[in-house]
């Protein structure tokens, strides 16, 4: 395929889902313009529209399957515009995404996004493509992605995924873990430092079970500590039990490890859990937690709460909430159970309770959350935090916004801080999901 063949053709792509999936657009980006395509300022300027998309949820399918009926307008106004799926919900649907909308032209699953210039030209000449191999090796290392400028970065360091949880398609659409050789991985967050990021957060579906063949996550994060010009180092999801006293060691000792964790608990009952296939009981999670926080005093945890798994009753729903009231999470994302056909869990447990009660253990559980969450951000009310500068905060040009190592939204007065400066901001007030600082000293 020539280097070429995307002159003067412009790209646009849209993201659902997780951050895996932004990081694989600007892989896709990447791989689009080293064939010469050009992103496009907006949506009106495109030729090729792609669709990044999640399967974990059946309520993510259901708004991609709105959105391409909304996208067809664009193909009736130019018939050349191309359409194309990619991702996990490409790679779960299959052809029957072409039979829920047919003016789609391509869809291409997370290990054949090399293929997207040839999907791309494909479409030009009226045959649809579809490409949805899993690929065991494909780690696109080699590939620069196009990264949108700021001062956070993310970095895939592993693909797939080897724990089958059995709520969860995403070893299914994503395939099994491999993970990038660490000199690759250094290389680039070299690079990212000399493009001027600040902070890198690496990606992986258990991105703590990383492992080259020689080195360890901890050994990554030590690596990184050591880069200078990167300021923060963050990872989204680790899991429990891929936590080694050698990781939290490395936590605690090396500055530039933010002082947040991400660490899915998906139920507080150990009965769920073994249901769910997590490998972990209620107990162990909390020791965890408890071991961590000895360790590292500032930490805050971030956790995933799935409400009316298969065979939940009131008494493990209980447990969950108990749980949460015990621990005292930093924030959570919080979801009702999702029946993914091709899991463990639809195949062979029954989806036994009722939407509604779903509907009451979520709002439950949220309400909780949002009470512990304003509690910890109030009890920071007349503290100094130290805020790496992302930008003008979205809702007021007069403001400035960016997080804390713990990983709290701060606004605070414009200044004359900028995007990628560490300021220091007395927090004056706050809510469960932002703090408000006073001007920076
Ligand atoms: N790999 C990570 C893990 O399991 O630790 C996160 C994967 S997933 C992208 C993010 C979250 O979505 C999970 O932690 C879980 O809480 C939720 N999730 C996954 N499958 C689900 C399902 N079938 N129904 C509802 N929530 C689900």
């Amino acid at each position: 395929m020539s280097e070429n063949a995307g002159y003067n053709k412009q790209f646009h792509i849209e993201t659902y889902g997780c951050q895996m999936n932004l990081s694989d657009s600007e892989l896709m980006a990447g791989i689009l313009t080293s064939h010469g395509y050009r992103a496009a300022d907006n949506l009106e300027d495109a030729d090729i529209i792609i669709v990044n998309t999640c399967a974990v949820r059946e309520h993510a399918e259901k708004r991609v399957i709105g959105h391409l009926a909304n996208l067809n307008r664009y193909k009736q106004k130019n018939p050349n515009l191309v359409l194309g799926v990619c991702g996990c919900m490409a790679q779960h649907m299959k052809e029957k995404i072409i039979e829920a909308a047919p003016h789609v032209d391509f869809v291409i699953g997370p290990d054949a996004y090399r293929n997207l210039p040839v999907a791309i030209s494909s479409a030009l000449e009226g045959d649809a493509f579809l490409d949805l191999k899993l690929d065991k090796t494909e780690v696109y290392f080699e590939i620069e992605p196009s990264r949108e400028a700021g001062v956070r970065a993310w970095l895939t360091i592993m693909r797939g995924c080897n724990k089958m949880c059995t709520f969860c398609i995403v070893p299914y659409v994503r395939g099994r873990e491999r993970s990038i050789p660490i000199a690759a991985l250094l290389a680039e967050v070299r690079k990212l430092a000399q493009d001027g990021f600040a902070e890198v957060v690496l990606l992986g579906q258990t991105v703590n079970s990383y492992h080259d063949g020689q080195h360890d996550f901890s050994d990554l994060l030590i690596a990184i500590n050591g880069i200078e010009g990167i300021e923060r180092i963050r990872f989204i999801s680790p899991h429990p039990v891929d936590i080694t006293d050698k990781m939290i060691d490395v936590m605690a000792r090396y500055d530039k490890i933010c002082k947040h964790i991400h660490l899915p608990l998906q139920s507080g009952s150990t009965k769920i859990l073994q249901t769910m296939r997590r490998n972990y009981t209620a107990e162990e999670y909390l020791r965890l937690v408890e071991k961590m926080r000895e360790k590292i005093p500032t930490l805050a945890i971030g956790t995933d709460i799935i409400a009316g798994f298969c065979g939940e009753t009131e008494e493990d729903f209980q447990a969950t909430y108990h749980l949460v009231e015990t621990v005292r999470f930093d924030s959570a994302f919080m979801f009702k159970y999702s029946p993914r056909e091709g899991t463990i869990a639809y195949r062979k447990l029954a989806d036994d309770v009722p939407p509604e009660e779903k509907g009451r253990r979520l709002t439950a559980i949220i309400e909780l959350q949002e009470r512990i969450s304003l509690e910890i951000n109030k009890g920071l009310l007349g503290q100094e935090v130290e805020v790496l500068v992302e930008g003008e905060s979205k809702r007021d040009p007069n403001q400035l916004c960016g997080k804390t190592d713990s990983f709290k939204t701060t606004v605070f007065p414009r200044d004359n801080a900028k995007a990628g400066q560490f300021v220091k901001v007395k927090v004056a007030d706050a809510t469960g999901h932002t703090l408000f600082g006073e001007e920076p000293k």
